[in-house]
């Protein structure tokens, strides 16, 4: 039993969990209560939570969660549950040569472990495993989506001029086509051209994913005015979603600032987490992504809605999105911290803010775990 808890509106509640899921949401205070039956047990653990909010359990919709590859990787639960992320979506670390060992890696983890598959069969074995088209093999892509059906959420194309090589938008291409074949969403990150944005997007349709549309890179998504260039908003009325995936190198609060000016966003909060960032910044964590986006002026429930409800919902598992008895107990519990805090972007830039997220447990399938992380 999670006791002293509130939601993001500030009504008071206590949530009790039972088998691995949520079987009771209580209002404390008796009132238009949701409870029914005697609140107290023998033998139930109390969890005295002092006041501090409750969501439903954050997503991180792209981070690396394979270990053995570098620099794109890390310990699953070091960006999970000890961040206070009940659920972390791993964003192409692997392609169909090495899914399986991400699955049983996911098997053996506290945090809710879900992947984009990399179209690329070699995934983040090397950094550009767009370049030949050789390792873009269709049939070892649908043998994957068909065998974890339950982690695979999508498929992943990185189309920057790193990754891609001279294949050009040849890959883009690859992948719409094993969208359709699969019945699965992209997520293409974007970054330096070729390939030039507006044929990125061209290829996109409703339901994929742009990640890392804050980049301050040349080819970003934006005008030198901070407009949004016309091929954005064309792929925003198609129904293409954005998400943020900061990273090392794709978080500008520069170009942040101009989205938050031109109403563009905010969808999905996600760190493009892995060990580098993770220790020596600008990343640190989840909840200091989150901590960006408060300072930029968004409200607390929008926040909580990208990291949440949002990313649940693309997800196509409303269930990780909401707290309901019945469903398997995805929870974190945070605070809003009324500090000083430094928050660095991808491009150097400091900005001073006066308040930060600071998660303080989680509850991932049903356990739960006080959080070791601060940052
Ligand atoms: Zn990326
Ligand atoms: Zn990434």
């Amino acid at each position: 039993m999670l006791r002293n808890l509130k939601l993001l509106d500030g009504s008071p509640v206590d949530i009790e969990i039972a088998e691995g899921r949520i079987s009771r949401v209580i209002d404390p205070s008796g009132g238009a209560g949701i409870a029914d039956g005697p609140l107290d047990r023998e033998g139930v653990r109390e969890i005295e939570c002092g006041g501090a909010y409750v969501s439903s359990g954050w997503i991180d919709m792209h981070v690396h969660a394979f270990p053995a590859f570098d620099p794109y990787g890390d310990e699953i639960d070091e960006i999970g549950v000890k961040q206070g992320v009940a659920t972390i979506v791993d964003a192409g670390s692997c392609g169909a040569d090495r899914i399986g060992e991400l699955a049983a890696s996911g098997g053996s983890a506290k945090t809710n472990l879900l992947a984009f598959l990399n179209i690329s069969r070699i995934g983040l074995s090397r950094i550009d495993e767009l370049s030949q088209l050789a390792w873009l093999d269709g049939e070892r892509v649908g043998e994957a989506v068909a065998r974890y059906p339950d982690l695979i959420v999508g498929l992943k194309a990185r189309i920057s001029r790193s990754v891609v090589g001279d294949s050009g938008i040849a890959p883009l291409r690859i992948a719409r086509e094993l969208s359709t074949a699969t019945g699965l969403p992209l997520m293409v990150h974007i970054g330096s051209a070729p390939p030039a944005i507006e044929e990125v997007l061209a290829h996109l349709r409703e339901g994929d994913i742009v990640t890392h549309y804050l980049n301050g890179k040349p080819n970003n998504l934006f005008d030198a005015e901070g407009r949004p260039i016309p091929a954005l908003l064309d792929a925003l009325d198609r129904g293409v979603r954005l998400d943020v995936g900061h990273g090392t190198a794709s978080f500008s609060f520069k170009v942040a600032e101009a989205a938050k000016r031109h109403g563009i966003g905010l969808h999905t909060i996600s760190s493009d987490i892995y060990r580098g960032n993770r220790l020596n910044g600008p990343v640190h964590s989840l909840a200091n992504v989150m901590s960006k986006f408060l300072y930029l002026g968004y409200s607390l429930q929008e926040v909580v809605a990208a990291v949440a409800s949002t990313a649940a919902q693309w997800l196509r598992r409303p269930e990780l999105g909401r707290i309901q008895a019945g469903d398997r107990a995805h929870l974190t519990i945070f605070e809003v911290s009324e500090e000083s805090v430094s928050l660095l972007d991808s491009e150097g830039i400091e900005r001073r803010a006066n308040q930060r997220i600071v998660p303080r447990g989680v509850v991932a399938n049903g356990e739960f775990m006080a959080c070791e992380v601060r940052a």
